[in-house]
């Protein structure tokens, strides 16, 4: 199974690393022709205003959604969540394919970064996963067809719709492979 890193930029790196240490090979997608063949993309963490600008510049957005909507499956983490969202309540480049209404850099400027034990609904294992938050945003409020993996006190950080998943913090840099697992069966799908 081939997975694609959107590798435009930010923390494309870090999400080659654990998929190779699965045993899949991790393609760097920065041109349309790259997600030819592909069971899955990763969109990583990093600035969404500058994903999204760079997405648009390198005709990527159209390609994208297609592979999204021909069921592949996208997980975005932290800014790629945002650049999945419908709606983020400012005009910026997104795919807008994720049902959910999402507020950037929700955990305000003092408290930039936290690290925080999550129960995530189809993750593996009894033990909490170990959230990384850099400059995180969170889901507000999401669509019927959307369902609610897990929460951060009362705010959502981890959704999915069927062939699409999100979350506001980095699995990559957790050292724990689960949820790279469960995506990685969802593109098997
Ligand atoms: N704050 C960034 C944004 O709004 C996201 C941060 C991240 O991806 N770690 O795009």
């Amino acid at each position: 199974m081939k997975i694609g890193v959107l590798a435009l930029q930010g923390a494309f790196i870090e999400h080659e690393h654990v998929l190779k240490r699965l045993g899949v090979e991790a393609v760097e997608v920065r041109l349309p022709k790259e997600l030819e063949g592909l069971a899955g993309v990763i969109i990583p963490g990093g600035e969404s205003t500058t994903i999204g600008k760079l997405a648009v510049q390198y005709h990527l957005i159209e390609p994208l959604r297609e592979m999204a909507r021909s069921g592949r499956a996208l997980w975005g983490t932290c800014a790629g969540l945002i650049f999945m969202a419908k709606d983020v309540g400012r005009d910026q480049p997104l795919l807008g394919l994720m049902d959910v209404t999402v507020q950037r850099n929700a955990f305000g400027r003092q408290v930039d970064s936290f690290e925080a034990d999550l129960e995530v609904k189809g993750i593996s294992g009894t033990r909490p996963f170990h959230g990384v938050f850099i400059r995180a945003p969170l889901i507000e409020s999401v669509g019927p067809g959307v369902e609610v993996l897990a929460r951060f006190d009362s705010a959502i950080v981890a959704a999915r719709q069927s062939n699409l998943l999100v979350t506001s913090f980095h699995p990559e840099l957790s050292g724990d492979d689960r949820f790279h697992q469960y995506f990685l069966k969802m593109a098997a799908q």
